[in-house]
């Protein structure tokens, strides 16, 4: 038996790896694991290329736990190491990577939820760690390597009849969960499901049925508990997939989901190695829920499911997994970001998606407009943020109307251009956020041959906002921010079927009538007699500071609700009654009542004065 010191001039990092992180002990399971799989890699590769001419029989890697004694091994049939392989790769290799991984990340707590700790972050969780390897070589004698978790190594033979390693971890005290089965499992489950040879975690019992009605029978058939699935989809060729494959894979991930919309099949190897599938989710207006749901994969070892760095932002909606051994992983997020090869890899997605969304309207209209609802929220947040999805989206970037009508907008704001260009060579869109409320602000839009678009998206606001910087002619109002006669400002002007004094006495009995405005006006104006008597109106810009600072969650304490009140001078019930018919106190009644009709078309009579306008109405009729 040899005894010896693992290195001669690193300190004892043994106590740091113990503490380094307590919550992310867990990864050393996907670390021995992944050692286990390049092991078992290897001997594939060399039997391929003829450099093993052995068996290679059965390549699954166990897991095997062992409660009593208080073990856990992962089993492989791998290459296995020699005795002087051991001294080189577990003395020094893995010791001086571990160190030098351990004494420049000390400060970066994610660093270690990557890659990087390797076969030392056993120690992790082990106060003993075994080694009992046997190499592939034809002469190669089995050998254990034991360590306590102090430089010192103990190395002598060993038995062992077959090919490959076992690393015993002799779980400490304070390590206990990981001798719990379940634990093991789960950590499985969360690191090794698409792993590409099988992992096996014990037995599983499975109950199976036979027969029909009275005579059914269930057995309990004992069966290899087999973790992963070791051909995931994002491996396979494209053309060989199924589409109904596809949606089983997504239920798979994201068992609980509604089904995506459709999917991108990613599978690039120049100028770097990415494959994967994402998928587009329904978003039902609720991005947050949706978001960071990617899983980053190296060689189908599951990584992480932070995946900022490497994908965009707005793509961060997107389900589904990307596989690259190209994207560095033991290094620090900064330098992630400014990684060329992840440069590369964030644009190649941006394209792909860009691409993929263009096919999809190219080839269906119809179909891409009725997922515009869950799309338009992506594509939208898309060119948001990202200025070259921006000039790809543009073949692609649809509107619609409040007949439910989709145009390109492009397409759109060229149609428009002719009815809706303002004195100041401005086009106009119009627009409405609710279809409902907004509806008469809607229809007098129409009688004035406009036309009005439906933003009811959540992010609509920051779109509209961003394409007027965007484009310097165009500019979004909406529908219920003036009369329509003013929501596209040209010079003509009706005239006033009024004389100025009739106005002015018009004037002073609104202004009477209705009370406070808190800093709302009272406009008259000479529209035609088929507009309401009195409209309120919500100037655009007022309304979208307010609606800024809610975005923004600011108190709205300083800036009151306001609005406008605009007098139709045109209209008979003003020109005529008000001004003719009514007689005393009943002018200042009759004028509040238009008023609150007008209130009750925005939505904005509720509660008590709700009430008392209904009595009022009764009360006229009688
Ligand atoms: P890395 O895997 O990043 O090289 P590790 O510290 O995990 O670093 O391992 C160091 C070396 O030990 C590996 O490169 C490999 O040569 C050897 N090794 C570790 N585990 C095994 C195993 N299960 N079978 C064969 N060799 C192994």
């Amino acid at each position: 038996m040899e005894k010896g010191q693992i290195s001669v001039t690193a300190d004892n990092i043994f106590p740091i790896i113990k503490k380094f992180l307590y919550s992310d002990q867990e990864i050393f399971l996907r670390e021995l694991i992944s050692n286990a799989t390049d092991a078992t890699t290897k001997i594939q590769t060399l039997s391929s290329k003829g450099e093993f001419k052995g068996e290679l029989g059965e390549l699954t890697i166990d897991i095997i736990l062992d409660e009593k004694k208080k073990t856990l091994t992962i089993r492989d049939r791998g290459i296995g190491m020699t005795e002087a392989e051991v001294k080189k790769y577990l003395n020094e290799v893995a010791f001086s990577s571990a160190d030098s991984f351990l004494k420049k990340y000390q400060d970066e707590a994610n660093i270690i939820g990557h890659f990087g700790l390797g076969f030392y972050s056993a120690f992790m969780v082990a106060d003993k760690v075994d080694v009992i390897t046997r190499s592939y070589k034809k002469s190669a004698k089995a050998v254990k390597w034991s360590c306590k978790g102090d430089p010192k190594f103990q190395l002598g033979p060993a038995e062992r009849d077959f090919r490959g390693t076992d690393i015993v971890l002799h779980i400490s005290d304070d390590s206990t969960e990981f001798l719990a089965e379940s634990r093991i499992q789960s950590l499985l489950d969360k690191y090794s499901k698409f792993l590409p040879f099988p992992i096996r975690f014990g037995t599983k019992t499975r109950t199976e049925w036979e027969g029909e009605g009275e005579d059914r029978k269930s057995t309990e058939v004992v069966e290899d508990n087999i973790i992963n699935n070791t051909e995931p989809l994002w491996k396979k060729k494209p053309a060989k997939i199924k589409e109904e494959q596809y949606k089983d894979f997504y239920r798979e991930l994201y068992p609980m989901s509604q089904e995506p919309l459709f999917w991108i099949h990613l599978n690039i190897d120049f100028p770097f190695n990415l494959t994967g599938v994402l998928y587009f989710p329904k978003l039902n207006n609720s991005l947050e829920i949706q978001k960071n749901k990617i899983q980053l994969y190296s060689n189908q070892v599951y990584v992480t499911d932070d995946v900022k760095e490497i994908v965009p932002e707005f793509l961060l909606l997107l389900h589904g997994v990307i596989d690259s051994p190209d994207i560095p992983l033991n290094v620090s997020r900064s330098y992630l970001q400014s990684d060329s090869n992840v440069r590369k890899i964030t644009s190649y997605i941006t394209k792909k998606v860009a691409d993929k969304l263009k096919s999809l309207y190219k080839k269906d209209k119809e179909g891409f407009e009725s997922k515009w609802n869950d799309v338009g929220t992506f594509v939208k947040y898309g060119m948001l943020s990202d200025e070259k999805f921006f000039d790809k989206a543009k073949a692609f970037c649809l509107t619609k109307n409040t007949d439910n009508e989709f145009m390109l907008f492009d397409e759109y704001v060229e149609k428009v251009k002719v009815n809706q260009t303002d004195k100041h060579n401005r086009t106009v869109i119009l627009y409405a956020n609710n279809a409902k409320d907004q509806h008469s602000y809607i229809e007098s839009a129409k009688s004035y041959g406009y036309d009005v678009l439906l933003m009811d998206n959540v992010i609509d606001n920051h779109f509209m906002q961003h394409m007027e910087h965007k484009g310097t002619d165009i500019t979004f109002v909406r529908v219920d921010s003036d009369t329509a006669d003013k929501l596209v400002q040209k010079d003509e002007e009706k005239a006033s079927v009024l004389s100025e004094k009739e106005e002015e006495k018009v004037k002073t009995l609104f202004t009477d009538s209705l009370g406070d405005l808190k800093g709302g006006q009272i406009e008259l104006r000479p529209l035609s007699p088929e507009d309401h008597p009195v409209m309120i109106t919500k100037p655009e810009f007022m309304r979208r500071m307010k609606e800024m600072q809610m975005m923004q969650g600011m108190n709205l304490g300083d800036m009151p609700e306001s609005h406008n009140v605009v007098v139709n001078t045109n209209h008979p019930l003003i020109s005529e009654k008000l001004l003719g018919k009514i007689k005393g106190e009943k002018k200042e009644h009759f004028a509040k009542y238009l008023y609150n009709l007008a209130r009750l078309n925005q939505n904005m009579l509720k509660g008590e004065e709700l009430s008392n306008f209904i009595k009022t109405s009764i009360e006229f009729l009688k």
